[in-house]
């Protein structure tokens, strides 16, 4: 079965949303999944049910506290893979029935299915909670894209707790779950259908710890902090995400810590554009540099790099300077610096000036002469990458 996906992410809200906030955003999503309104599509439906799931936790303040400390492993979300869309209604229906105006009564649904696919593979098995996922931004320089860099992080999270060892229980005593007797199981009748779920006490383990863990309530994981070393490689792009495996939130009770995601965000740089590996640089030179031709320095990371302009040079040329572009990620080389050359004209001229230019006006070699090279920017950009 495919990992289930964050209850956030599902409703496209953030972790910090009110209650409103999700209500709405569930109304939304099971209004364009709606299977009323798409017939026959499986998709919309298993996307429906997964909004549906994603509800039933986060719209449960305790539920969602839960969820948010251990994970989906912490919350036994109802799912509904197997459930019948009027199962759905009857849960949610005051969502809908100010919705469509009638208490999900408004649809035909087929009662038939019942709940195939959620019921347990029996015996009762201790769950594995899983922490959650932590997202973290890293803003990175050029200089820093370029060169891969190493970054120490201070991450605010959950961690093991120490008293415990993470094992939530005071002296390592358990005892068979009441709740459930030790099956670890909970039924539950529902008309002609029995709904057999995870027991809310124990989470499936059938015992539960005799003197809980005070400094963590018995979940094995408390609050803290934890100092991270990231290894960024160079050539990273913006809006990138690398996952630093098991440096998520703890996972209760000795279980599997989550992942941190680095999310890579690009400082603005003032002289260079990027486009993946290639640096792209806007250079100005005077007229007299453009028809005369000339050296001149330009900027690249970590200094400066001299280039030939050649006489007769257009405004709107492009140049090249191999290899002085940013690395590739995980590849071989490195891109190019790209200089895209712009002509300056003096916006005030001196007396002297002005005889000069006007001496030049009438000058054969001094008039356009459209032709060979008046290609669009984009048509040079293009053949250059050709
Ligand atoms: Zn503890
Ligand atoms: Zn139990």
């Amino acid at each position: 079965m495919a990992e289930k996906r964050d209850y956030y992410e599902v409703l496209e809200v953030p972790k910090n949303a009110t209650a409103d906030e999700i209500k709405k955003a569930y109304r939304k999503k099971a209004l364009q999944y709606h299977p009323d309104r798409n017939p026959g599509d499986k998709e919309a439906e298993e996307k429906f049910k997964e909004a549906a799931e994603a509800y039933g936790v986060l719209s449960d303040e305790q539920k969602r506290a839960r969820y948010d400390k251990y994970g989906h492993a912490g919350v036994n979300g109802q799912d509904f893979s197997g459930a019948s869309m009027n199962d759905i209604f009857s849960q949610f229906g005051d969502i809908f029935s100010d919705l469509f105006g009638g208490g999900g009564g408004g649809f035909s649904f087929n009662f038939g299915n019942g709940f195939g696919g959620s019921g347990f593979g029996g015996g009762s098995q201790k769950p594995v909670y899983r922490g959650s996922n932590l997202r973290l931004r890293v803003k990175l320089t050029l200089e820093e894209i370029n060169s891969g860099v190493k970054k120490k992080v201070k991450v605010n999270k959950y961690v093991t707790c120490q008293k415990c060892k993470g094992s939530g229980s005071e002296d390592g005593q358990t005892e068979t779950c009441k709740t459930c007797g030790g099956r670890g199981q909970r039924m539950m009748r529902q008309g002609f259908f029995t709904q057999v779920s995870t027991c809310p006490t124990c989470g499936g383990e059938g015992r539960v710890i005799k003197k809980k863990c005070p400094a963590c309530n018995g979940d094995g994981i408390v609050k803290g902090e934890e100092v991270i070393e990231l290894d960024i490689p160079a050539g990273v792009m913006e809006g990138m995400q690398l996952s630093v495996r098991g440096k998520g939130n703890a996972g209760a009770r000795n279980g599997v810590p989550g992942d941190l995601l680095i999310i890579i965000e690009e400082e603005k740089n003032p002289l260079f554009e990027r486009d993946e590996a290639n640096l792209i640089h806007n250079l100005f030179i005077s007229m007299p540099q453009a028809a005369l031709g000339c050296n001149v320095e330009v900027p690249c990371i970590g200094g400066k790099v001299s280039i030939k302009i050649p006489a007769g040079t257009q405004s709107g040329d492009i140049m090249r300077v191999r290899g002085k572009g940013l690395p590739v990620l995980n590849g071989y080389g490195r891109g190019d610096l790209i200089i895209n050359v712009n002509v300056w004209t003096p916006k005030k001229l001196s007396k002297d000036e002005e005889k000069l230019m006007k001496d030049l006006l009438e000058s054969e070699n001094f008039k356009p002469k459209p032709g060979a090279n008046d290609k669009s920017a984009f048509d040079k950009i293009r053949d250059f990458f050709r």
